[in-house]
């Protein structure tokens, strides 16, 4: 029994302060709503860490628009690889070389890039900045959620130091193993592909004209996503996609061997490939949670949904959530967290989250295809499946997020 127990309250209690967490609490708090945002492990805001997050995230406009809102896109502008084209490549045949080449330009339905693309130590680092400077928001990272009881006009929510925060809505966004998803009995289904990804950064000859590549081979998507040039050298971000025991012996390889390895499996289109920083590993699931709300309750992000690194869907839709509740909220501020505001915001989003998970899910499965005759079906799909103007066009505007 704590002896120090601090009782306050704001409108808002966001349980998480990773990307999504972050992002969340300071577009409440810019939109002058108050929060708590709290996380028990405090965020690692460089890139030399041993728990630097060397994830890079591509954000679409709409993801953009939100962060700007929200006052973080102004400082992350600068760092930003813009990413104009998409490109698929099947090299599913016999020998590791690209056989089916689908390009995506983004000059066809905007004037904007598809998106932009960032450390997500990085992102950690100026959305901390960004809470420093609100008011309305109280971070406390070290602290985690604990419990919450709710009525139908308020939450209490007691965290891990003892402290009680009386609120009208709490947030989840407190990652895959959610613990305010399991405080509101929210079940979730999850999907093992016994994939894990391994992470890194390279710098290559060619240069990457701030196009996006996926390879399709087996295993799983070999991804490289444009970064600003390091040390004059074009540089990218690369998921690569295997079993579990596969990307762990990758991980490890000695830097030469990797290095002949990735540009193998690159299919060759940069030329050598040259790892730069730290590899690391990530585990690869999907999961859906069966709701999105509990009374007093909404969940974003991982909380809510994960999917394999595919089409940069993750966080995305993590904000695509935090999107549909701030106009809910700023529509109707006094029917903050009420039963009318979280139906809607359920209605709105969780058919809409089920949906893409299942679309990832797909690609996923497609790409671990390992059998050269499934190979070859997935190369005839994809030739087929973009070619066709309409069906481009609509996959790259849930590129946009404008649906
Ligand atoms: C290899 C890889 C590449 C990716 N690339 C992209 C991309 O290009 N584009 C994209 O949109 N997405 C991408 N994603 C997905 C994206 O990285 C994730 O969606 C995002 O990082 C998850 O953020 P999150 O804040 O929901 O979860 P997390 O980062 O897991 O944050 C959850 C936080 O909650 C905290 N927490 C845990 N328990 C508690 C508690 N009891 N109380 C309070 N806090 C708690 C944790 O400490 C943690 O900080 C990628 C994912 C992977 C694996």
């Amino acid at each position: 029994m704590s002896i120090h127990m601090e009782r306050i309250s704001a409108d808002i209690v966001i349980a998480g302060g990773g990307v999504a967490g972050l992002s969340c609490a300071a577009a409440f708090g810019a939109a002058g709503f108050s929060v708590v945002c709290v996380d028990p492990a405090p965020p690692v805001t460089d890139n030399t860490s041993a728990d630097s997050d060397h994830r890079t995230t591509a954000f679409f406009q709409g993801s953009r628009n939100f962060l700007a809102d929200a006052g973080i896109w102004d400082k992350l502008d600068a760092h930003a690889a813009p990413l104009q084209v998409m490109r698929i490549v099947d090299a599913g045949g016999v020998d590791p070389e690209p056989r089916v080449i689908k390009d995506f330009n983004a000059s066809d339905i905007s004037d904007l890039p598809f998106g932009w693309n960032l450390p997500n130590w990085l992102l950690r680092r100026e959305m901390v900045a960004r809470l420093a400077e609100l008011d309305t928001v109280d971070f406390r990272a070290g602290v985690g959620f604990k419990s919450m009881t709710t009525r139908e006009a308020e939450a209490l929510v007691m965290l891990t130091d003892g402290t009680q925060v009386r609120c009208k809505l709490v947030i989840g966004a407190d990652g895959r193993n959610s613990a305010v998803r399991q405080a509101a009995g929210i079940d979730a289904k999850t999907t093992r592909y016994g994939q894990k990804a391994v992470v890194f950064a390279v710098t290559h000859e060619a240069p990457h004209y701030n196009v996006s590549t996926e390879v399709h081979r087996s295993g799983g998507p070999f991804t490289l996503v444009p970064l600003p040039d390091q040390d004059g050298k074009p540089c990218s971000a690369v998921v690569w996609m295997e079993n579990g025991a596969e990307v762990l012996r990758l991980r490890d390889l000695p830097e030469d061997e990797f290095n002949k390895a990735a540009t193998e499996r690159s299919a060759g289109i940069y030329g050598p490939l040259q790892v730069v920083g730290k590899r690391q590993a990530w585990p690869i699931i999907s999961q859906v949670a069966d709701r999105m709300t509990a009374q007093r309750c909404a969940l974003v992000a991982e909380a809510a949904h994960v999917v394999p690194p595919i089409g940069a869907q993750g966080l995305n839709m993590s904000l695509g959530d935090m999107i549909c509740l701030l106009d809910l909220a700023k529509e109707r501020p006094d029917g903050l967290g009420d039963a009318q505001m979280l139906a809607t915001y359920e209605r709105r989003r969780h058919s809409e989250v089920v949906l893409r998970v299942k679309g990832v899910d797909a690609l996923n499965r497609a790409s671990i295809a390992g059998a050269q005759s499934i190979r070859d079906l997935r190369a005839k799909g994809i030739e087929a499946l973009y070619s066709v103007a309409p069906v481009r066009k609509a996959l790259m505007e849930m590129g946009l997020g404008a649906r």
